[in-house]
């Protein structure tokens, strides 16, 4: 029923083994969700993940940008109680902030994916800090007493460089968030193979197609065994 499109998404994967936040939950890594973001300058730089190491029958739901406010979508996500993570851009937020409180009274987190969705390597490092933390910001008046704006980030266009680790470390952000499948017009394309691993994350964009982005990205998992779990419960 779902057309299966694979598609090479990226020609390498760097799964940045070794370094913390790329494995579940038990390493003992970063800041508690929810708990202060720490901005210690000595603080390791937040590690690149592009997919969670772990054994679980886990796949990975993110939702980036926000510009189209689905009504259908959020339905579904409410309806299955599917976790999400949402990466926001300023612009949706001022728009439809009350859209995404929604998911956050469903448990789901925010996080920043930059004011503007700039490409950041083009960027100095005091604009990349203006346009990652800026976003932060944005997220913590409008959603801080919530307690669910998020410590993780996603660079636009998958586009980052050690200036970004190094601009993300001093607003106190964990990890940048990669992804290893892309859910687009009903459809799924995987970085690599042919169907979901444990582990994997799903990029997923607030468009008309979310909906039959969301279903196809349930039926898949479900048809490899797996089930949609939290991102934050493990990086
Ligand atoms: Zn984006």
């Amino acid at each position: 029923m779902f057309v299966l499109t694979v598609t090479v998404v990226g020609a390498v994967l760097h799964h940045d083994a070794g370094t913390a936040g790329a494995a579940g939950p038990a390493d003992g890594h970063a800041v508690p969700v929810g708990a202060e973001r720490s901005t210690d300058p000595d603080r390791p730089a937040p590690s690149l993940v592009h997919r969670v190491e772990t054994d679980d029958p886990v796949v990975f739901v993110t939702i980036d940008d926000g510009n189209h406010a689905s009504k259908e979508a959020l339905d579904i996500v409410r309806e299955h109680d599917m976790p999400v993570s949402l990466f926001l851009n300023e612009g949706p937020v001022a728009l439809h902030g009350s859209y995404f409180d929604e998911y956050i009274a469903l448990g789901n987190h925010v996080h920043s994916h930059t004011l503007t969705h700039a490409q950041l390597t083009t960027l100095d490092a005091d604009r990349q800090e203006r346009e990652i933390c800026g976003m932060v910001d944005v997220l913590d008046e409008r959603y801080g007493s919530t307690d669910h704006v998020g410590d993780l980030f996603r660079a636009p266009y998958g586009a980052s460089d050690a200036t970004t680790k190094k601009a993300a470390r001093r607003c106190g952000l964990g990890a940048i968030v990669h992804w290893t499948a892309v859910a687009e017009n009903g459809e799924v394309a995987y970085a690599a193979g042919t169907g979901f691993k444990p582990g994997d994350i799903v990029l997923a964009h607030f468009t008309d197609s979310l909906p039959q982005d969301l279903r196809a990205i349930r039926q898949l998992a479900a048809d490899a065994g797996l089930t949609i779990a939290r991102l934050e419960d493990y990086l």
